[in-house]
């Protein structure tokens, strides 16, 4: 097998990670652009922490808390025009993806002022402020992935990305996702679950990517059905670094596979009916997988190291009870969706052959 690995950030993970490795703020910049969400980075000391090192190494900040889920190119505009009249030198992105997201697309523009959002999508860029992603979920990954995904003004969820867009340092602290509620965490973490197994699914995996697959998928086995299982558990602090493990090693995965049919085939609903994104796209793992075990088994191999069959597979994903956050859609709706997935590069990427009739029954299958 031959294959390259590419991922230049530098990862802190672990209790108090900021404060303990806080000298890499020593010749970061003069001043951050920090980006943040209504609320969470707040709520969970994360912001405070931040400003406590950046106090300590005289480093100056503007704050920008106005990301909403699944960040539009309206408010990053907004957020660009604020960071470049503050003369800001980088960037810190607090939050759960949305914010991390918007970070990182504005780490190019205020690099790039000539650029407007839609010029990000060429990739077509080699400047960028450097990025440092603090996050507040255990879901995306985007801590130690190069994707920004925005909504376009076509409504659409689009991702770009290049070499320049990986974090310069990401902090993943476990204690910041102690106050995820129930749905907050059952929704990430099916997201970060979708991403290694569209990474050990894709025609790009590689024998590396399967082993953070596979660990990752592992840790949210064992975990996710017990953090569940009592309110007390969603404050346990030892099965919260086991989620934001995981979370951070689908990241890797996708940072070198990308993502496949699921994910675009879950855009769709995140947009047009508000169904989070990773409940959006753990969905469709199910139909996706059962294609993929009737034409092309041998590629779920990891997939069943961990989960033994695919019968283990559908009962853990069905006791999930997904379908809670589902609604009924439009055939129209259904139509589009199903035509976009078509035309778009993560089909070519998923090891098995989907017609049009196929997609069109996932979705009726998914959203009764
Ligand atoms: P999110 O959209 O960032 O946040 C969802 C909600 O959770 C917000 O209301 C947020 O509040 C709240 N929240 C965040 N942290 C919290 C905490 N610790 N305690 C309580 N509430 C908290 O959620 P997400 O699922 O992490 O990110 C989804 C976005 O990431 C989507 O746009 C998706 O497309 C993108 N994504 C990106 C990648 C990538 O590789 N870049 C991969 C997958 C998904 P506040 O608004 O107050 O912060
Ligand atoms: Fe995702």
């Amino acid at each position: 097998m031959n294959f390259s690995f590419f991922n230049p950030t530098k990862v802190f993970f672990g209790i108090d990670c900021i404060s303990n490795y806080d000298n890499h703020f020593l010749d970061i910049g003069k001043k951050a652009l920090i980006v943040t969400g209504k609320s969470s980075a707040k709520k969970t000391g994360a912001y405070n922490d931040i400003i406590s090192v950046l106090k300590k190494y005289n480093i100056d900040h503007v704050l920008f808390d106005d990301v909403s889920e699944n960040p539009n190119f309206e408010i990053i505009e907004r957020a660009k025009d604020f960071g470049i009249k503050n003369n800001v030198d980088f960037i810190i992105g607090i939050g759960g993806g949305s914010p991390m997201d918007a970070a990182k697309a504005l780490a190019v523009l205020i690099a790039n002022p000539d650029f407007d959002v839609e010029d990000l999508y060429n990739n077509n860029f080699d400047k960028a402020l450097k990025i440092v992603e603090i996050t507040t979920t255990s879901g995306t990954g985007s801590e130690v992935t190069q994707y920004s995904v925005l909504t376009d003004m076509d409504n659409n969820k689009r991702g770009f990305g290049n070499f320049k867009t990986f974090p310069y340092i990401s902090f993943v602290d476990p204690k910041y996702t102690l106050e995820l509620n129930f749905d907050l965490t059952l929704t990430t973490a099916v997201d970060a679950m979708s991403h290694s197994i569209e990474g050990l699914i894709s025609n790009t995996s590689t024998d590396l990517t399967d082993l953070f697959a596979k660990k990752s998928l592992e840790l949210i086995k064992n975990t996710l059905p017990i953090i569940l299982s009592s309110e007390s558990n969603l404050n346990d602090l030892s099965l919260r670094n086991d989620l934001s493990l995981a979370s951070m090693y689908a990241g890797m995965v996708i940072s070198q596979t990308g993502t496949v049919l699921p994910h675009v085939l879950g855009y769709g609903l995140t947009s047009n009916y508000g169904i989070r994104h990773g409940v959006a796209t753990a969905l469709f793992q199910l139909p996706v997988i059962r294609k993929i075990n009737s034409e092309n088994p041998q590629k779920l191999d990891t997939l069943y190291d961990v989960f033994y069959s695919f019968e283990d597979f559908n009962n853990f994903i069905n006791d999930l009870n997904l379908d809670r956050y589902c609604t009924k859609l439009k055939s129209e709706d259904i139509d589009s969706f199903t035509k976009n997935a078509l035309n778009s590069k993560h089909i070519k990427k998923t090891p098995a052959t989907f017609t049009y009739d196929d997609i069109f029954s996932f979705y009726s299958e998914v959203c009764k």
